[in-house]
């Protein structure tokens, strides 16, 4: 063996013991020093949901997926039950993705207009639709145009989730002023309304998720919103955001 290397064996062995004492008194210190599920181990915010009614369609929903896959971003959809049929594969991909899928009638029909076995239809109809296909019936529900009798909240069997940011994404292609109206209007714990089937929407959809991460915001579902926030979401009750507890 050369003197070379037997110094280099020294060095080696000296680093390694050093290393190894350095651990031994850092690990306790490490383990005592970690308290299970204690808050500060929550991650910190300000969180934002993004949700999307209407869809899916194929042509527009498609490129969302992509485009939130590609910067890890999960979101909601609450679909329409005429959509389901033909577009199983999308929202088969939404559950293995990460993505959370709710309610929004089989027939965008307004839910303060329509009572007894017309809600059935409409509701109920598509949880049983999804159930069969997703294997859960775990579904929140968005009424169209954020509207509902009591009588209807009391038989919706879902926390009801509205919104605190509408561009009114459908009244125009502006991808601009849409953008500018979310930037200007979001808070932490709020839930952003677009419409996953026109381009101009998936388009502001993903301007404000590149400002917003920028920004510092994390994009999580609705449920992940309330997990964080340390809310148990009630059946028949109406959430627009989830602000952070000292608010
Ligand atoms: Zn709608």
């Amino acid at each position: 063996m050369s003197k070379r290397s037997t110094i280099l064996r020294t060095g080696i062995s000296g680093f390694l013991l050093t290393a190894l004492a350095a651990l031994w008194l850092w690990y306790p210190q490490y383990r005592a020093g970690r308290p299970a599920l204690a808050p500060a181990q929550l991650p910190d915010g300000p969180f934002v949901a993004l949700t999307f009614d209407d869809g899916p369609r194929a042509s527009t929903t498609s490129v969302l997926l992509d485009e939130l896959s590609r910067r890890g971003v999960h979101a909601t959809f609450f679909v329409i039950g005429e959509n389901v049929a033909g577009n199983e594969d999308l929202l088969l991909r939404m559950e293995r993705e990460g993505h959370q899928i709710g309610l929004h009638t089989f027939h965008h029909r307004s839910l303060a207009q329509v009572n007894g076995a017309d809600f059935y239809a409409e509701v109920d109809k598509l949880r049983e639709s999804l159930s069969e296909l997703l294997g859960r019936e775990d579904f929140m529900l968005r009424p169209p145009f954020g509207m509902i009798t009591p009588a209807n909240r009391a038989r919706a069997g879902a926390p009801i989730i509205l919104w605190s940011v509408d561009p009114e994404d459908w009244s125009d292609t502006d991808s601009d002023r849409q953008t500018a109206l979310i930037l200007d209007n979001i808070t932490d714990g709020g839930i952003i309304l677009l419409h996953d089937i026109y381009p101009s929407s998936v388009e502001t959809a993903l301007r404000v998720v590149d400002e917003l991460m920028a920004q510092g915001y994390r994009f999580v579902t609705v449920e992940e919103l309330f997990a964080l926030r340390g809310v148990t979401p009630e059946n028949g009750t109406e959430y627009r955001r989830l602000p952070p507890a000292e608010e």
